[in-house]
């Protein structure tokens, strides 16, 4: 017989798996959850990966937009890039990683291009002072976060940064997603305060190995932000 704790759990593994669904003036958009910051976006008829790097790609579809956001192997690995690539695959890159693909769009700090439906621009993403351990992991200019803007709908993929002005500058973000994990980024505490300044309608922590996501969403509460914890490292 089942017991109550392993029937929840096998509830919520059921529900990590379903896809995130958001309605769009171009029609539904669906955001499927990889690990850690490896995830895919679906939309009209499109498949649109962010850092395909960690987790499993076993029956996925092949991509036919990459979003890469920096050098290092949790966001970057070309070996899964050229797993789900084809030859139309449009790879969307900071110059560090597009020097690695070549054919990438390079998008610099602060660009925007037009990707077919999807609109994209690239945000800074850095470490505000250096890590307890004295290295600074992310300087500015190198990697970027991306808001994606399709159907009127506007996703904001932040990247391994910590709560920069031009992260708190966002307006009108409908959806964002938030690293937070030392020493790369940040604190839970300090993503949440990140998070109220720019206020987004809905806030998934992503990027978050080993931390608590609960102190995230404590600190978020009466802020009227709908946060969002699902399982991105579930196995
Ligand atoms: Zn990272």
């Amino acid at each position: 017989m089942k017991t109550l704790a392993s029937l929840v759990l096998s509830a919520i593994a059921l529900f990590a798996a379903a896809p995130e669904e958001f309605s769009t003036s171009a029609g539904t958009l669906q955001i499927i959850i990889i690990q850690h910051a490896s995830l895919l976006i679906k939309a009209g008829g499109k498949v649109l990966y962010v850092d395909p790097a960690q987790g499993s790609y076993d029956g996925l579809p092949q991509a036919d937009y990459i979003l890469i956001t920096d050098i290092h192997g949790d966001h970057m690995a070309p070996a899964v890039v050229d797993k789900l690539k084809k030859a139309s695959t449009q790879i969307v890159a900071p110059k560090a990683v597009a020097e690695k693909f070549p054919g990438a769009l390079v998008m610099a700090n602060g660009d925007t291009k037009t990707i077919g439906e999807f609109k994209i621009d690239a945000i800074p993403m850095y470490n505000l002072k250096p890590a307890a351990d004295g290295q600074v992991y992310h300087e500015k200019g190198r990697g970027n976060g991306y808001v994606v803007t399709y159907g009127g709908k506007r996703f904001y993929f932040a990247g391994d940064t910590e709560g920069t002005p031009e992260m708190r500058a966002l307006k009108n973000i409908d959806v964002a997603f938030i690293p937070m994990n030392l020493p790369y980024t940040m604190t839970p505490q300090a993503a949440a305060e990140a998070v109220r300044a720019f206020h987004p309608r809905v806030v998934y922590p992503y990027h978050y190995r080993g931390q608590d996501t609960a102190i995230f969403a404590k600190a978020l509460e009466g802020s009227g932000i709908d946060v969002r914890l699902r399982d991105w490292y579930a196995k």
